[in-house]
């Protein structure tokens, strides 16, 4: 066997001082984050006659694609039920396949709008995964206009041809998810004569590949190259869903609902929204107001709104999905037999805690990481630990957890 600080994991070539835990085989090693991604596609594997049932389009319908994001997203049932349907629509679009042009449906683009952390990106590639559809992802602040240093707009087809193993006709079927959409706003809304490279310059870019265009993109990911090859991908029937968080919207939401045209009262007229109200209320306009151009919003046909977690999400978050992260930790443990618990109170406490730091629930991996990480280390290289008890103080005051021992009588 290899000396200990030269294992590394079998799959990925991690070397085990990179890895949260490093499990033996017979032969080999498996990393956590391997075993990790392993464990998701098995899960999906498992699934396949349920998926069979979704990715055959005449058995779909919007309810069926809710269910199926249910199980893995929490909440945000207003945001899942205008994706479901944009989605059914979408693709009930492509099944039509028309010819002749005569009844064209428009395109479904969405967009998701709603604070950080509260579900966008799993929404739109829990999508994807459910379809069996490639999936590319992007970040609109790194792209920039054609010429200037950064992605091009095409780079995201070239990222989903790269995730459709290179079929471009199942690429040109898939979904593109924009994230961070609001961070290329207009800056100025006046006359300004200065170009706004960042901001409208790249929504100019994204309106042609979003609407439907033959795009000529290069084949492979990397430096840009004049000699590089470069394939034709028709975009009209790819599915463009964008996200983005708004920061300030609640002002020009507040704005429009207190003006006096409404017909609202006096006193309605004074309503302070809360924050669910006002990511529910939010329009095209509003949208355009923020920044965004009028001729970007008139490619997108639905705001889906995703409002703020409470603690009841949270906890759901924490323990109902399939793939749930205190699942993900049990099985962990499981395979090295050991039992892990968590009470009540911890989770409790995990979501208030998370709420207070206004990072959505992305605030429970990073706090369950660092309350986790020494036992990841240390476990398993401790056979004779049966069960591990995590409660409150464990995760506020970083105490140890309780440990019961395979051969304590008293635990037994
Ligand atoms: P954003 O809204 O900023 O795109 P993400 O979808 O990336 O946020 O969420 C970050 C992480 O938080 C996800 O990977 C997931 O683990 C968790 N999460 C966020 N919202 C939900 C939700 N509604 N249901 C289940 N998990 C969620």
């Amino acid at each position: 066997m290899s000396k200990e600080t030269d294992r590394y994991c079998s799959f990925c070539g991690r070397k085990e001082k990179d890895t949260n835990m490093l499990i033996s085989g017979a032969e080999a090693f498996i990393c956590d984050v391997c075993l990790s991604n392993g464990y998701e596609m098995l899960s999906f594997e498992n699934e396949k006659e349920d998926m069979k049932l979704i990715s055959s389009f005449n058995n779909m319908t919007p309810k069926k694609i809710k269910k199926k994001l249910d199980e893995y997203v929490i909440g945000q049932d207003e945001a899942k039920k205008v994706l479901s349907i944009s989605v059914y629509n979408h693709y009930k679009r492509l099944s039509l396949n028309i010819t002749n042009d005569e009844i064209e449906l428009n395109k479904n683009n969405v967009l998701l709008l709603g604070p950080t952390g509260v579900g966008k990106t799993l929404l739109a590639k829990t999508l994807a995964r459910i379809l069996h559809v490639p999936f590319a992802m992007a970040d609109a602040t790194s792209l920039t206009e054609a010429g200037y240093v950064g992605d091009d707009v095409e780079t995201i087809i070239t990222r989903l041809i790269d995730n459709a193993n290179g079929d471009i006709s199942l690429a040109e079927k898939g979904i593109i998810y924009i994230d961070e959409i609001d961070k290329i706003a207009r800056k100025s809304r006046g006359n300004s004569i200065t170009r706004d490279v960042s901001g409208e310059g790249v929504q100019q870019g994204l309106l042609k590949i979003i609407e439907g265009t033959e795009a000529s993109v290069p084949l492979a990911l990397g430096r840009k190259n004049p000699n590089q090859e470069m394939v034709k991908v028709d975009t009209t029937n790819i599915l463009f869903i964008i996200g983005g968080a708004f920061p300030f919207i609640d002002s020009i939401v507040q704005k429009r609902f207190n003006k006096k045209d409404i017909g609202f009262d006096t006193e309605s007229q004074q309503k302070i929204l809360t924050d669910k109200e006002i990511y529910k209320a939010v329009t095209s306009e509003d949208i355009i107001e923020f920044g965004l151009i009028p001729e970007f919003m008139g490619r997108i046909s639905n705001i889906a709104p995703l409002v703020p977690l409470d603690e009841k999400d949270m906890l759901h978050i924490l323990t109902k999905p399939k793939n749930a992260i205190i699942k993900q930790y049990m099985k962990s443990f499981e395979m090295e037999n050991v039992e892990l618990e968590f009470e009540k109170d911890g989770l409790k406490y995990l979501a208030k805690k998370t709420i207070e730091k206004k990072v959505g629930a992305r605030g429970l991996n990073s706090i369950l990481e660092s309350t986790m990480s020494d036992l990841m280390y240390e476990v398993p290289s401790n056979k004779k630990i049966k069960k591990i008890i995590i409660n409150k103080d464990v995760i506020d005051k970083k105490i140890p957890p309780i440990i019961k021992l395979k051969n304590d009588k008293r635990t037994k």
